[in-house]
């Protein structure tokens, strides 16, 4: 039975019954008493000087478990207002505290669309919840997520969770924001829909953070690790109904972001770093439609797929000889013939011009086959 829900709370019979009061843990930042101003600190059993590694000693306290600063750069960002943001680290850390806030171990199931990235099957798994695949519709030009399929496996699995990413990694292509909206709707009494948007600053179509007040059961993830040039710092964020929000923050480890890394992504999202990653991503996109354009016109690549992502997906006739000869020139492509119905598959990030141009000097030598360079 489904409780009576209003139109903008958020159901919270999908957040795990034994984690409903759950308070988490309660660290020395958030329970510090306030009142009176605190000059000094003796209850968290920090160091009383800085390192002689730390000049400034920013990095002596424990950070604060959601650094405000930060929120509030990331709720601009999306014209949101902070109590709809998680900062943490990646959104690997979003998908984990999603699967592991709304799925009962052993219990629930969690659905995704294959191909997809691995991590919602990971995350999944380690939480001892099943991964549905519902496989995407491939027409040779791009790949299309199933959206009825995937609300048919959710009823039948009892899933508490979806995973979309959009624009899809390795597929590239995005799902429509009124597909997203009505899988969310109509599984609202039953799963929370999750659509990672990690390629989104790439993507045409606008961002679902558009759709999260009219539908409270939708979470979208945003990331630092791709177009912000930030993969190493660890930054990602969900951006989700205040409800959800506060469960998610009660499950997650209590400091999660490093102060340095704080420090760094609130660089980023100042207004020179915002400015200069809205170039670099114009740079990406003019170089995707070159790259894209040679790519179809070269020997031995059969398909390339339409990306809305910093990467394309290619079937090759002779994988085994492209990478062999792209290896000999020192380039990397990520092999993605272990993903069923992708046997002949490379995925080749866009890189920059002068990496764009080596790989199509290296792919457009004659063709070696691997017998005559035994590796
Ligand atoms: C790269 C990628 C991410 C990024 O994960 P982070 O933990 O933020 O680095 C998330 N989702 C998809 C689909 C990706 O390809």
């Amino acid at each position: 039975m489904t409780p009576p829900q209003d139109d903008v709370g958020f159901p919270l019979h999908l957040v795990r019954e034994d984690l409903r009061d759950f308070a988490g843990y309660s660290s020395a930042r958030t329970s510090a008493p306030t009142g009176i101003p605190s000059r000094i600190w003796l209850n968290a059993n920090e160091s009383g000087v800085a390192s002689s590694a730390d000049a400034d000693g920013s990095a002596r306290r424990y950070p604060d478990p959601q650094p405000a600063a930060l929120v509030e750069a990331f709720a601009d960002l999306w014209a949101t207002t902070p109590d709809r943001v998680v900062v943490g680290r990646g959104s690997d850390e979003a998908i984990e505290l999603l699967v592991r806030s709304l799925c009962r171990p052993g219990g629930d199931a969690v659905v995704v669309t294959s191909p997809t990235f691995g991590m919602y099957a990971v995350s999944a798994r380690l939480h001892g919840v099943p991964v549905i695949e519902v496989p995407q519709v491939d027409d040779e030009l791009r790949w299309r997520v199933d959206t009825a399929g995937v609300a048919a496996a959710a009823r039948e699995s009892g899933a508490r969770v979806v995973f979309l990413a959009s624009p899809g990694n390795p597929t590239g292509s995005v799902v429509p924001l009124r597909e997203v909206a009505a899988l969310a709707d109509e599984l609202a009494d039953q799963a929370v829909v999750v659509v990672d948007e990690a390629y989104g600053e790439f993507a045409a179509q606008r961002s679902a953070v558009t759709l999260l007040e009219e539908h409270p059961t939708l979470v979208v993830l945003r990331t630092l690790s791709k177009a912000h040039a930030l993969a190493g710092a660890r930054v990602g964020i969900a951006l989700a109904h205040p409800d959800l929000v506060s469960v998610l923050r009660r499950v997650q480890a209590p400091y999660p972001l490093p102060t340095p890394v704080t420090e760094l992504a609130l660089r980023a999202l100042g207004e020179s770093g915002l400015e200069a990653t809205g170039s670099h991503v114009g740079d990406v996109l003019r170089l995707r439609d070159q790259v894209g354009r040679w790519l179809r016109d070269l020997d031995g690549i059969r398909t390339v797929y339409a990306s809305e992502a910093n990467f394309f997906l290619v079937r090759c006739d002779d994988p085994d000889a492209l990478l062999h000869t792209l290896g000999a020139a020192g380039i990397v492509v990520r092999d993605m013939r272990h993903l069923p119905r992708l046997q002949d598959a490379l995925r080749i990030t866009i890189g920059t011009g002068p990496e764009m141009e080596a790989l199509r000097a290296a792919l457009s030598t004659p063709p070696t086959t691997t017998e005559e360079n035994p590796a």
